[in-house]
């Protein structure tokens, strides 16, 4: 299959779930995430209408930016070390991978001085699964006051990365956890915490039925990655 079959595929399954959970196929953004394919192989994506783009190395963001059409989107979707902020922030539509409060006043901050405001999410560590990145429930309640009152920051909602299952039906209770999360801060807070970013390849469908809003796919659209030695 090539990455227009795969992209048709994935966007009509999109728009399937989108209306099995009562919603339009545009309520759903697509973040086609690119992490490891070259700007050639980005491009057959972008050749049929693909302008929002995943990635989550800031090292890849900082080469492929430049090397792409300005139209793209670009949505760091992985940890951001709070040293490569003012690098990155310039060149990311969004971060969604805002993991401690550290971090989200180092962005304010930045995005201060750079006399913009960026548009984040805020990562939380539904599953409480040790090896990955994010808050833990108690935490973003208990740190949000502080994020909201970071004048440089736009919160848009929350991402999570669950751990692995292959089985999407075992992963449901943690995006609808998101969910209930968010509709809590939201509520707490009286700010609206639109997007819920959730949902991947194998998982993604679930994920909308679950009130995503935006998925991150990279393997349905562009195959299977190869690490390589890097
Ligand atoms: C790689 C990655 C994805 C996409 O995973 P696929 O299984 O290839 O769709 C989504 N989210 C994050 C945070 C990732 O790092």
């Amino acid at each position: 299959m090539s990455i227009a079959e795969n992209l048709e595929n994935v966007r009509s399954q999109i728009a399937a779930a989108a209306l099995t959970s009562g919603r339009s196929a545009d309520a759903v953004t697509l973040v086609a995430v690119s992490k490891t394919w070259p700007v050639e192989t980005i491009e057959e994506a972008v050749a049929i209408g693909q302008k929002v783009f995943g990635e989550n190395k800031v090292q890849e963001i900082l080469a492929k930016v430049p090397a792409m059409a300005d139209d793209l989107q670009w949505h760091l979707i992985g940890h951001l070390q709070k040293n490569k902020v003012r690098k990155v922030l310039p060149l990311c539509a969004c971060i969604h991978s805002i993991d401690s409060l550290e971090l989200a006043q180092q962005v304010d901050r930045i995005s201060g001085e750079l006399e913009r405001k960026a548009s984040v999410l805020v990562q939380v560590n539904v599953s409480c699964d040790e090896a990955k990145f994010g808050f833990s429930p108690e935490s973003v309640r208990a740190s949000f006051d502080e994020m909201l009152e970071l004048k440089h920051l736009e919160i848009g909602g929350l991402m999570t990365v669950p751990a692995f299952d292959p089985d999407p039906e075992k992963v449901r209770p943690d995006f609808a956890r998101l969910r209930e999360l968010r509709d809590a801060l939201s509520e707490k807070f009286g700010v609206p915490l639109t997007d819920l970013s959730m949902g991947m390849s194998h998982d993604f469908a679930t994920a909308i039925e679950e009130g995503a809003t935006l998925v991150r796919i990279g393997s349905s659209i562009f195959g299977t990655r190869d690490y390589g030695s890097g």
